[in-house]
This record gives structure tokens, sequence and C-alpha cells, in this order.
């Protein structure tokens, strides 16, 4: 599993969304750390670079929902928002539903296509020489480093 990682100010920012609409976050592996070692209703500690990105958004205006199967249990529901008040966060609204406002989701097992084109959008699976070279962008601080290179294989293999 990757070490949490520091994230700077920059990498934050980008990609720069409009205030207009809402953008999903989901919980479980996103905004929440999870593994085999939680209990199915426990919520895992937080994934710092994603939180700090969800703080921006909201501190920056953003309309910010956790996107998340949990949503309609009113159990799951009262515990997600006591989570977000650990974090500091506002009473985030809790949704497992799409509309048209939604301008981007975040989710670990979504995967991204380019629109009308069906071409996924993905980080190749990384060799050693890779995740050495992620370990030592980590330590440097490099997170929107490896975010590029990742982004580059992806179109030179499709
Ligand atoms: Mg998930």
């Amino acid at each position: 599993m990757l070490e949490q990682q520091e994230i700077d100010k920059e990498t934050i920012k980008i990609p720069k969304y409009p205030r207009k609409g809402w953008i999903g976050v989901d919980l479980d592996g996103t905004l929440a750390r999870t593994d085999t070692t939680l209990h199915p209703l426990q919520i895992g500690p937080a994934v710092l670079p994603m939180l700090k990105r969800v703080r921006y958004w909201v501190k920056t205006g953003r309309t910010v929902k956790i996107f998340t199967a949990r949503a309609g249990d009113p159990g799951s529901e009262r515990m997600i928002h006591q989570w977000c008040e650990r974090h500091g966060l506002p009473r985030l609204e809790i949704t497992n539903r799409k509309d048209h406002q939604m301008i981007a989701l975040w989710d670990d097992r979504a995967v991204g296509v380019l629109r009308n084109a069906g071409v996924p959008v993905v980080p190749l699976p990384m060799g050693l020489w890779q995740i050495v070279r992620l370990r030592l962008s980590q330590m440097l601080g490099g997170s929107a480093l490896v975010q590029h290179e990742c982004c580059r294989q992806s179109l030179e293999q499709g």
C-alpha cells in the first residue's frame, strides 16, 4: 500500500473546478482509508491528500457531496457526518445519485473515459522501477510529477 503523502498547495488546486455544480467524493478508499482489518460499518482514517483537497474545495466555495453506497441508511449517514465533523469538514450532503449538476466524481473504483470516445484514462500498473521512482518522488514531495508521469504513460500506451 502506498504511504500517505504530503500534498503541496498547488497540486490541491488541480484540476480547477467551477463554483457551479457539485463534486462527488467517494468515502471508502477515497476520502477515508479502507482495508480488510476494518469492520464493514467502520469508517477508516482520513486519506490526507484527499481530505486537504476537499477542505480546499469547501473553503473556495465549491459544493462537495459524499458519494457513497452508504447513502440512505440513517445510521451510516450519522456516522459519516460525525466523521466529517471530526476531520474539520462541514455537514456535507450524502448521496448515491448522479445528476446533471455533478461536474466530477472522485472514486477509487471509477475508471475515467474520454468523453464520446470510450478510451480509458487510467494509470497503468506500475513496474518495480516505477514504484521506486514513486517512492523517491514522494520523499521529495513531488506528487504532481508522479501524476503527470502516470498520465504520460497512459497516453503512450493508448
Ligand atoms: Mg470506494
